[in-house]
């Protein structure tokens, strides 16, 4: 599995499924290589804010992953999905992302 392990760039379970089965499916967002496709600068105001409006969004329960891009579609996705991937690598909340 040389072409997998070689490529530095791409999702992982595109290339898996890709290695696999020929086919061509969407990045799935949510491998080692796609989170770190999205970790891009960010003060820690801007981390602090966008903190803030997902855990106000998210604060009555679990959310889908998606709702929360959707309501702070003015905010970078990127950036919120940094904040994400830090609420839940604390721990502090349990997400779910929608079937594609
Ligand atoms: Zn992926």
């Amino acid at each position: 599995m040389t072409g997998y392990i070689k490529k530095t760039s791409g999702c992982r379970s595109m290339h898996i499924a890709h290695y696999f089965t020929g086919l061509k499916i969407n990045a799935c967002g949510i491998c080692d290589h796609c989170i770190s496709e999205k970790v891009i600068a960010i003060s820690r105001e801007e981390f602090n804010s966008i903190s803030g409006r997902v855990q106000e969004i998210i604060k009555d329960g679990a959310l889908q992953v998606d709702e929360i891009l959707v309501t702070l579609k003015g905010i970078k996705k990127e950036k919120i999905w940094k904040v994400i991937e830090y609420l839940l690598a604390e721990e502090k909340y349990r997400l779910t992302r929608m079937e594609k």
